[in-house]
């Protein structure tokens, strides 16, 4: 491992970021004030307070050195690995057909003749074949999916401003189907979906963000709005990394984080996909006022081969 910085100088110039990891109370006095690596493994000792370099940061973590960034990411891509686990399949307590008939906004003969149609193969979904042949309002079905799911139902008309585009990459939104709608000055995300919630998603977005996310749905049409909004954004800067392994996806991330020397990381998967965000220094981390100039995302996929 390097002691020396890139270009071979050896400088007593310590930079302390912003949120370096602090000696523990235990540490010799004298020491306290040097940030600690953040890479458990890190083998430089106090050689490191020679490095030139405040940044990177990756969750909240200083690295002393390129390898130290390596190390870290890939433990941090082995522990996404570790917590990924196929979701339990959500179990609605009642059919969404009974619900429709509960609330009376169809009747028997609707329903089984929907029930029916689903038998000979119909395209549409059973909601959605009552809309289009036995005048469910499109309302109604939304209603009765917030029912099913136990979330909360939006509307666009409360929609003030721009979406905020740069809380997420645009791919993210297009493959997992949602939006975000708005964020409070409370810290709370809004997340639209069009028929159904996808929790995993809503939560590995509350990890990245770190505000709590409410998840909700939008009916078709104003669903199809919000996205027409949502494209109009202004987005981060996103590039995608395809990987034959995990080791050469810690390879990608950890030299890109050597390039942009963020002054925080985070890193959380997204179903099969991995989201790297950077943020280029602590006022773009602000997500309400975050320019996206501030912010880069790098979306990593392990690519299996046969
Ligand atoms: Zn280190």
């Amino acid at each position: 491992m390097p002691v020396l910085n890139s270009s071979g100088d050896a400088q007593y110039e310590p930079r302390i970021s912003a949120q370096p990891q602090l000696m523990a109370e235990t540490a010799p006095r004298r020491a306290r004030a040097f940030p600690v690596c953040a890479n458990p493994r890190c083998a430089s000792g106090w050689l490191q307070l020679w490095r030139k370099r405040g940044v990177p940061v990756v969750e909240g973590g200083w690295l002393c050195s390129p390898a130290c960034t390596r190390a870290r990411v890939e433990d941090l891509l082995r522990r996404e690995q570790a917590e990924a686990r196929p979701a339990p399949p959500h179990r609605h307590r009642v059919p969404i057909g009974l619900t429709l008939l509960t609330q009376g906004w169809i009747t028997h003969q609707d329903l089984k003749d929907a029930l029916e149609a689903q038998r000979k193969g119909s395209r549409l979904r059973l909601g959605e074949w009552l809309v289009a042949h036995r005048g469910l309002k499109e309302e109604q079905l939304t209603q009765a999916l917030g029912l099913q799911w136990s979330c909360p139902v939006f509307s666009l008309e409360k929609q003030a401003g721009s979406l905020p585009a740069n809380i997420v990459p645009r791919l993210f939104s297009e493959s997992f189907g949602f939006v975000p709608l708005r964020l409070t000055a409370s810290g709370r995300l809004y997340l639209a979906f069009e028929d159904r919630i996808d929790h995993s998603l809503a939560l590995a977005m509350e990890r990245m963000v770190g505000l709590q996310v409410v998840a909700g749905l939008l009916g078709a049409t104003e669903f199809r709005e919000a996205q027409r909004l949502f494209a109009q954004g202004h987005f981060a800067r996103a590039r995608l990394i395809e990987a034959g392994n995990l080791e050469l996806l810690a390879e990608a991330f950890s030299r890109q984080i050597e390039k942009e020397k963020p002054a925080e990381a985070r890193l959380v998967r997204v179903h099969d996909l991995v989201w790297l965000r950077l943020w280029r220094d602590m006022e773009s981390r602000d997500h309400a006022q975050a320019a996206v100039s501030g912010i880069e995302d790098v979306i990593g996929s392990v690519v299996r081969f046969p």
